[in-house]
Formats: C-alpha cells, sequence, structure tokens
C-alpha cells in the first residue's frame, strides 16, 4: 500500500513548489490555484512517490513522461483560459496537465494513443471528481473533428512542424501552445488567431517533450 504523506509535509513541499513556480513566471492566480489544488502523487508511479513534488519531469508508464510543473505552469498560463472555454488537449500521458485544465476551464477534451496511459488517468479523473474532462483513444495529429472548432488547444507532445490540422480546429480568435521541433530540444510556440484565417506566433523558450508520434499504439 502506498505511505500517505504527513499532511504538514506535504503542505510544505506544495508551499515549496508555488514559490518555484512563481519565481519560474506563473503569475497568474487561477493557473497557482489550479495546480496546488492537483495532488501530483496521485499521477506519478509508485517508484517516484517521494520525488512527486519534485520541480522535476518523471517517468510513466509506455516509455513516456509527466511533464515538469513549471512546463505544466507556463504552458496553461500562456492558454489564457477561461471558466467558459472549451480545450482540446493533445497526449493525455498521466492526466496531470488535463487535470489543472478542468480546474479552470469549463471543458477538456483529451486525447492519447495508449490505451493503458488513458484508462489510468480516466481512473484518477473520477478519483478526484473531474465530471469536465472527456477522453479519447486516437491518433492526436488529427484532432477532435467532431468537437471542433475549440477556444483552446494543447499540444503536449512536440510537434515536428506547425500542427496546421489542429490550427485548422481552433476558433477564429483561439490559442494554440505546443512545443515545435524534430531535435530533443523544441520551441514552445503560441499561436493566436487573428480572427479570420491566419495566426500569429509568440516563440515562448526552449522545452524538451516526447515527440508526437503518428497512428494509435498497437502495444498497450
Ligand atoms: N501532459 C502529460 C504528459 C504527456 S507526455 C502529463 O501531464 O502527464 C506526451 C503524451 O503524448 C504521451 O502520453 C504520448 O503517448 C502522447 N502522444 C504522442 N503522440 C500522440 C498522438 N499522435 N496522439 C495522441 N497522443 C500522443
Amino acid at each position: 500500500m502506498k505511505d500517505a504523506k504527513a499532511p504538514a509535509e506535504s503542505e510544505t513541499q506544495k508551499a515549496k513548489l508555488v514559490l518555484s513556480l512563481r519565481s519560474g513566471g506563473v503569475a497568474d492566480p487561477a493557473v497557482l490555484n489550479a495546480i496546488e489544488r492537483t495532488p501530483r502523487d496521485l499521477f506519478v508511479p509508485d517508484l517516484f512517490q517521494e520525488r512527486s513534488w519534485e520541480e522535476t519531469a518523471l517517468p510513466i508508464a509506455c516509455g513516456q513522461t509527466i511533464s515538469q510543473p513549471l512546463i505544466v505552469g507556463l504552458m496553461t498560463q500562456a492558454l489564457s483560459l477561461d471558466s467558459r472555454s472549451r480545450v482540446l488537449e493533445i497526449g493525455t500521458g498521466s492526466g496531470y496537465q488535463t487535470a489543472v485544465l478542468a480546474r479552470i476551464a469549463r471543458l477538456v477534451y483529451s486525447v492519447e494513443r495508449y490505451r493503458t496511459l488513458l484508462g489510468d488517468a480516466e481512473d484518477r479523473f473520477r478519483k478526484l471528481g473531474l465530471l469536465n474532462v472527456i477522453t479519447r483513444f486516437a491518433d492526436g495529429f488529427e484532432g477532435w473533428p467532431e468537437q471542433a472548432p475549440f477556444d483552446r488547444i494543447l499540444v503536449t507532445a512536440a510537434a515536428p512542424e506547425t500542427p496546421k490540422a489542429l490550427l485548422a480546429q481552433l476558433k477564429p480568435n483561439g490559442v494554440l501552445v505546443a512545443p515545435v521541433g524534430r531535435g530533443p530540444v523544441q520551441i514552445l510556440k503560441r499561436y493566436v488567431g487573428d480572427g479570420h484565417s491566419g495566426y500569429s506566433v509568440e516563440e515562448l523558450g526552449d522545452v524538451r517533450f516526447v515527440p508526437l508520434l503518428p497512428g494509435v499504439a498497437r502495444e498497450l
């Protein structure tokens, strides 16, 4: 059985995490609050429980990773969410980023190509009572055409180039945030719709994500 941390200990770890998010540039109170209310230990494998609240990415099943809290904070902030937003997320992974989005947005549609990861993430959403997350086992390169257009789109795996198919599923004034690049280090980009069919692009800095892979995984 998993040992529950003494409340005081996890409170201290949480406070430390919030301080590091602030000094890393996360200023939006809604984002800080959402991260504070999302128990990262629930999303981290047993082997790494001790490190749940550390400011670091950690391995999860299927050779994937749960993102570093600061990156989750900066990406969530870059989306400029509000309580009316319908968000599409590509790459559910552990579901940690999804849960943070779901604390702020109205609805989160999340797509994952590994069945195992998706099943585990769905269990966590149920446990946390997050009823505004809708998941799909599919290839996220294609987005979720039946539910488009979206106010916001977040890609949590590296896109090899501008994700055109996803931009096409964004509302005219929407925001899409994605790591873009083919190497081990990518550039985090923020695309903002111009109200017609174009968009502007802003570069937010270097990040390291696992790549977006085509198709659904055949292994579990
Ligand atoms: N946001 C996650 C981290 C995800 S790691 C978290 O907080 O835990 C990136 C995820 O994207 C992995 O789970 C990977 O399987 C998934 N992924 C990669 N390519 C994909 C694709 N084409 N469609 C859907 N998911 C994809």
